[in-house]
């Protein structure tokens, strides 16, 4: 594994720890820092035996299949952070009572060459259409409603995602 610090940000020494990019330790100024995982949600939205998958427009895993979603802020707690995801990629209101946990799941994110550790939060939220439009179009090129017995697992990017819809949605 790379690490992709070159200097200490303290003094600059190259003489630093940084194994498996969790704990980084200068050997010269003492300089210490953890690069701790970060905590995400991921929605499942159902309709009749179909779940709502977004194209991913952004790396990584551009193109590739994923869940609406996304990092939570400093202060938020999750449910509120979907909420606000929600309303943010596709422009509809749902809220904390409308969303089942499910499960959490760890996930890798390599953002321009950082490689972060996620948690990832899951929620289902089961709507009553699925009439839906994109709004972030930024981030998402295209949704699609997938019958769960047709879902092809190898179409999903993030691992976390690929392992819960597994798991939870193809018996
Ligand atoms: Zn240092």
């Amino acid at each position: 594994m790379t690490t992709f610090f070159k200097y200490c940000p303290n003094c600059q020494s190259t003489n630093f720890d940084f194994p498996n990019n969790v704990r980084f330790h200068c050997n010269d100024c003492d300089f210490t820092y953890y690069h701790n995982i970060a905590a995400a949600v991921a929605i499942v939205f159902t309709f009749e035996d179909k779940i709502l998958f977004t194209v991913r427009n952004v790396d990584p895993d551009k193109g590739k299949w994923d869940l609406p979603g996304g990092f939570i802020d400093p202060g938020e707690n999750a449910e509120t952070a979907a909420c606000r995801e929600i309303k943010e990629e596709l422009g509809i209101d749902v809220f904390s009572e409308d969303l089942k946990y499910i499960t959490t799941s760890p996930n890798n994110y390599l953002y321009k060459n950082v490689p972060y550790r996620t948690m990832d939060v899951f929620y289902e939220c089961e709507l009553q259409t699925d009439v839906i439009s994109i709004r972030a179009e930024d981030e998402i090129q295209d949704l699609i409603w997938v019958k769960r017995s047709e879902i092809d697992t190898d179409n999903i990017g993030f691992v976390s995602i690929r392992k819960v819809i597994a798991e939870q949605y193809i018996k």
